[in-house]
């Protein structure tokens, strides 16, 4: 808290003594610059107006003159606490460097930009343009300006606490102000090594050591009083003015709160005179801080009421400082309700400040992330198209699969069709082999029985009619006796096939025995079977079998029978067996009805 109450103030005090200029030809132009610069301490928002308006009147060719007068607004607009407007017009006076060939001025607007750059929170951007100040001052044998720039640096780190090198630098800018004579000079490095001193009072106090602190804050005193000496000297009351307010702060560290009343209330009035805003709520913290001192929390209350009103917008360190003093009031005056309220503010504005830090560094890593969003979204890409692609494999194999399958399972059913059908067939055949007279195509037996079973089932169920023939070659011996037993096949066979063609399609011929064939007439009744063996009869006498070029004679003889209802299967062969046996004993080759025979 201290470095910004001390050290930034003291920063622009040194600023205050401009370089000569050596500048030819423009020298007009490099004189009006000081000015500007000088108006300053006494007023800066006029010192804004004329340098612009002098800037406006510059030529093109006098890069010096418009770098001085650049540098010079954003001293003045620094004052004002414009700190943006500030770094803008500082960075516009370093653009000009390059084009001026004046070293010294061009260090002073370094040095400048150094503060500049300080206060907005770009340390390394001040310490560079420090650097480069001191090293170009030291090159052009500018013992005042490389003081100068040693006395910047050693504020620097004074702030970043590196005590030893804050000590080192101050003492080079002492020695060197000290050796051209230059008192503000001087005095300015004295107030800074007051308030290096101060610092390191502040850190012993924390550790506990008291009495190595107070030796601090009485050195503090020591170099400020001095200070305030050359500056009442010389009468520059902004000089006076921050002595002024350092004495009363290492008094009132030191217990004497009332002498440093007097210190704090010739300060403020001297800032008010200037129009030093900040300089202004410096003074009033340091009052605040004395009247909580004097335990007068009241007092305290009322210049930091004003100290709020007008601490400068963009400027959070003082405004924090403000309101933890008012905290303190608020609570020594035992409203902890507005205490309570002010910590409050108090802790939004440092989630304000953490949020822009953290916007910052989001910021930064978001150049960081876009690149590897990038590298992500090509390999999600690359993984997208990978699976698209396995996907298409998948799908081809799967139709491939698909139509494989499809095939075989056609194959399959294909085999177990034709395997189907060739056991159907096969089961058919063999049927059909079982119910066949091999030798004249004709049913067997066992077929005929079937037939003849179903025929019955008919009669009784159904009431339908049917008949049987029972027809037996005559003297059939004789002819395998006289021709041969293959002669005798011939025979039958003939036979065979002329019943076949006189029958219907719905009759069944069968061959019973050996020479005997017995035929079923579904619908027929006796009448009919008897027409159908007398037609029988008449063709196969019509007819003869051609054997050996020759005919053979041939007669059969027929028994019928029609079937009646209840019949049962064996004697319906008997009566139609014994019908074709009467035929026989009646003389053969005629037919003979079973109502025929006498039981
Ligand atoms: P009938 O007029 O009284 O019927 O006298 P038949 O000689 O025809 O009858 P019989 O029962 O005496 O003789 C039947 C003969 O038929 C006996 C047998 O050798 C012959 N025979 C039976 N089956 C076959 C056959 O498949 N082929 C041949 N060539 N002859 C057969
Ligand atoms: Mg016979
Ligand atoms: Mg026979």
């Amino acid at each position: 808290m201290l470095n910004i109450r001390v050290l930034l103030p003291l920063a622009l005090l040194i600023l205050a003594f401009p370089a000569r200029s050596e500048s030819p030809g423009c020298g007009e132009l490099v004189d009006l610059a000081a000015e500007v610069r000088a108006m300053r301490d006494h007023d800066p928002a006029s010192g804004v107006d004329r340098g612009r308006e002098f800037l406006a009147q510059a030529g093109e060719d006098c890069p010096t003159g418009e770098m001085l007068l650049h540098s010079a607004i954003a001293s003045n607009l620094h004052i004002l606490g414009r700190s943006e407007a500030a770094v803008e017009a500082v960075d516009a006076a370093l653009s000009l460097i390059g084009e001026t060939d004046d070293p010294v001025q061009s260090a002073a607007v370094r040095r400048t930009a150094g503060v500049i750059y300080w206060e907005v929170g770009a340390h390394d951007r001040a310490l560079e343009q420090y650097l480069a100040a001191l090293e170009a001052s030291r090159a052009a044998g500018d013992v005042a300006g490389a003081a100068r720039a040693a006395g910047n640096i050693g504020n620097l780190h004074n702030s970043m606490g590196n005590w030893e090198e804050a000590r080192d630098y101050h003492r080079q800018a002492l020695s060197g102000f000290e050796e051209i004579g230059w008192q503000e000079g001087v005095a300015g490095t004295l107030v800074n090594l007051g308030a290096l001193s101060a610092r390191i009072a502040e850190t012993l106090e924390q550790a506990g050591e008291t009495s190595e602190a107070n030796a601090e804050h009485e050195a503090n005193l020591e170099y400020n009083r001095r200070a305030l000496d050359i500056f009442e000297e010389i009468g520059n009351p902004r000089g006076i003015a921050y002595a002024a307010d350092n004495i009363a702060r290492a008094l009132i560290h030191l217990g004497r709160v009332e002498q440093a009343l007097e210190f704090q209330r010739r300060s403020l009035e001297l800032r008010r005179e200037v129009g030093d805003t900040s300089g202004i709520v410096n003074s009033l913290l340091t009052g605040a801080e004395a009247m909580l001192g004097l335990d007068r929390p009241g007092s305290a209350l009322e210049m930091l009421d004003e100290a709020e009103s007008i601490v400068p917008e963009n400027n959070r360190g003082l405004l924090v400082e403000v309101l933890g003093l008012r905290t303190d009031a608020h609570e020594r005056m035992g409203d902890f309700e507005s205490a309570f309220r002010v910590q409050r503010r108090l802790i939004s504005l440092n989630d304000a400040q953490a949020a822009e830090d953290l916007a910052a560094r989001v910021e930064q890593l978001q150049q960081t992330f876009r690149a590897e969003q990038l590298e992500q979204e090509l390999a999600l890409q690359r993984a997208r198209a990978e699976v698209s692609e396995q996907r298409a494999r998948r799908q081809q194999l799967i139709s491939t699969a698909s139509i494989v399958s499809v095939l075989l399972l056609l194959l399959v059913l294909g085999l177990l069709y034709s395997r189907y059908r060739l056991g159907r067939r096969v089961s058919h055949t063999l049927d059909r082999a079982a119910r066949t007279d091999p030798l004249t195509g004709l049913s067997n037996r066992r077929d005929m029985t079937e037939h003849v079973d179903r025929a019955i089932l008919r009669r009784n169920e159904d009431n339908e009619p049917a008949s049987l023939i029972m027809a037996d070659i005559d003297s059939f011996k004789r002819i395998n006796d006289t021709l041969g037993h293959q002669v005798g096949d011939q025979v039958l066979v003939h036979v065979a096939e002329l019943i076949g063609k006189q029958v219907r399609g719905v009759d069944v011929t069968a061959r019973w025995g050996g020479e005997e064939f017995l035929i079923l007439l579904p619908g027929t009744r006796e009448d009919g079977a008897r027409c159908v063996s007398e037609n029988l009869r008449r063709v196969i006498g019509e007819s003869p079998p051609q054997i050996n070029g020759r005919s053979l004679s041939l007669t059969l003889t027929f028994g019928v029978t029609e079937i009646e209802p209840g019949a049962n299967f064996n004697d319906l062969v008997k009566r139609v067996d014994d019908a074709m046996y009467a035929g026989k004993a009646r003389g053969k080759n005629r037919v003979v009805s079973a109502g025929e025979v006498v039981a």
